[in-house]
């Protein structure tokens, strides 16, 4: 067994050198080996760390010009994609997800570095000339000052860029908060900002729990707050947050459902319904978790499904497998409940995935894929969001049960309809209350000019993340209205002005 290695804060664009009062393990979910003894910060070291980002950022980077942020940001792009196998092997190491679908998150995280570089098209404002004679009014937006990112552990590369490269190209100093459970990838692509150019102490990252997440949401001089991560503490921060002054972005969890009307193709569905129930072993927040059938289709389904599900390869993610563990033995204990769960509350375990082999050594944090028929909405597979390989199947009679099903529930994250029904998909698009929407397409992925997010229970706030939401969220707007001195204008007039 290795010694765990020390993993640290990045303060001021250097591991902080200070000695921590409280430590957290981290581990290979694959193995169970532990790798790595984690620092978290204390309320104090925050409250240093904030000071420090406004100090950055008063002193220079809010008032940079877009030239030389944009260079940064160039530069930026350039060493994450050098440096991407890098970053989606300590994912893999700490998450356990398989290193292609690592890769794949570090690329989609880079998407919106590469939206970012776009900035001075993005924060140009508008001008009108002549609002009024000779008055010409026009916007312009500004940073915030220091904004806070609180991540969570299933995505721990891609999340913190959801909000870091907008927020830095924006003009803000940023203080991370990554997953105390997978800290290293976030760690690692935030010291790639020093490389790249960015003054100390506008990139930081502090690891800890409540504590830290508690100091930064009642900090005066912490401006915004997006985080990502579960329902409850979603609406925590955002309470917290708000309640403290800030704007704040909460995006919670999730309860994705996928309609497969009869009309479908049902090979593309059961393909689709796989990939998405199963990939990065469930615990993405678009998963399909529901998948809802409209007789008469379901048995043919399940069938399909069931053969797709007995060619997977379960096991440590560094191998050619196509899932990995879950990320942490409590995790993993949790979620294989519900398989007891279900059969107890008369669900038809049709996939049980406490059976069979794994490919790995050690003792990694395995459920393999697990499918259950027969699940209604009263059953706790079907209530709770369980962030695991465990795919329930509905079976409902029409269109407007599976739609009403949907909207009923309190979730509002991602959703999808496979038809081949043009005016069916259309009217779903139309009539689902839910924030991202996939045609004949499982994951709707994040596209970074797009912004994302969901509703309901899946996002508190109002703002999703990237795209022109994501450059709102991270600047104050101003009208400025102006006028230079004219001999014909002038005079006394005390009443409200009027155009003319
Ligand atoms: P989590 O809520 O446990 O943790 C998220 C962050 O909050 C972490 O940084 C953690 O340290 C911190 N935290 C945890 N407990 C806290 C507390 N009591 N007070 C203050 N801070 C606290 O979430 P997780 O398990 O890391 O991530 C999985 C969840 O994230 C799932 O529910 C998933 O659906 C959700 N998620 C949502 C989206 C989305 O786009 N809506 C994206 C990714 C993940």
């Amino acid at each position: 067994m290795n010694t765990p290695s020390r993993i640290t804060h990045l303060v001021a664009g250097k591991s902080w050198e200070g000695t921590a009062e409280r430590t957290s393990p981290v581990f290979n979910p694959a193995t169970g080996e532990q790798t790595g003894v984690l620092d978290l910060a204390s309320a104090d070291l925050v409250g240093e760390v904030v000071a420090g980002a406004k100090e950055a950022w008063s002193n220079e980077w809010g008032s940079i010009s877009l030239t030389k942020r944009t260079q940064v940001l160039f530069k930026f792009r350039q060493l994450l994609d050098e440096r991407k196998e890098e970053i989606a092997a300590l994912i893999t190491a700490e998450h356990g997800k398989v290193l292609s679908d690592a890769l794949g998150e570090v690329t989609r995280g880079l998407e919106v570095a590469e939206f970012a570089c776009g900035i001075p098209h993005l924060m140009k404002g508008g001008f009108t000339e002549n609002a009024s004679t000779k008055v010409d009014v026009y916007s312009i937006r500004q940073s915030l000052g220091v904004v806070a990112v609180i991540s969570p552990f299933n995505f721990p590369a891609m999340v913190p860029m959801w909000f870091i490269p907008v927020a830095i190209a924006t003009g803000n100093a940023v203080v991370l908060k990554p997953s105390e459970k997978d800290p290293s990838a976030a760690i690692a692509i935030a010291k790639l900002w020093t490389e790249a150019g960015l003054p100390d102490g506008v990139m930081n990252v502090v690891n800890g729990d409540k504590e830290a997440v508690d100091a930064l949401l009642t900090h005066p001089d912490v401006k915004a707050v997006s985080f990502v991560g579960s329902t409850p503490i979603a609406k925590y921060v955002y309470e917290t947050g708000t309640a403290h002054g800030k704007r704040v972005q909460a995006l919670g969890g999730a309860k994705n459902h996928m309609i497969v009307l009869p009309d479908a193709d049902l090979d593309l569905a059961a393909d689709a319904a796989v990939n998405a129930g199963f990939g990065s072993a469930g615990e993405r927040c678009m998963a399909i978790s529901a998948l809802v059938a409209v007789e008469p289709i379901a048995d043919d389904l399940i069938a399909r499904i069931t053969d797709r599900m007995g060619r997977l390869v379960t096991g440590d993610g560094t191998r050619a497998c196509d899932m990995g563990p879950l990320v942490t033995k409590q995790h993993r204990d949790k979620v294989a409940s519900y398989l007891d769960a279900g059969v107890a509350e008369g669900a038809t375990l049709v996939v049980d995935g406490r059976e069979g082999e794994v490919d790995a050594e050690g003792e990694g944090y395995f459920l393999k894929p697990t499918l259950f028929d027969h699940v209604t909405p009263d059953m706790s597979l079907y209530q709770d969001e369980i962030f695991g390989p465990v795919l329930s199947v509905l079976r409902v009679k029409t269109y407007d049960e599976a739609l009403a099903l949907i909207n009923a529930n309190p979730y509002g994250n991602g959703t999808a309809i496979f038809t081949n029904d043009g005016g069916a998909a259309r009217r779903f698009q139309n009539e689902v209350e839910v924030g991202m929407i996939g045609i004949n397409v499982p994951i709707p992925v994040p596209m970074a000019y797009y912004s994302f997010g969901g509703w309901k229970n899946s996002l508190f706030g109002d703002t999703h993340a990237h795209g022109m939401e994501g450059v709102h969220f991270f600047t104050r707007g101003k009208v400025v209205t102006s006028r230079w001195l004219d001999p014909s204008h002038g005079g006394l007039e005390l009443g409200f002005p009027q155009n003319g």
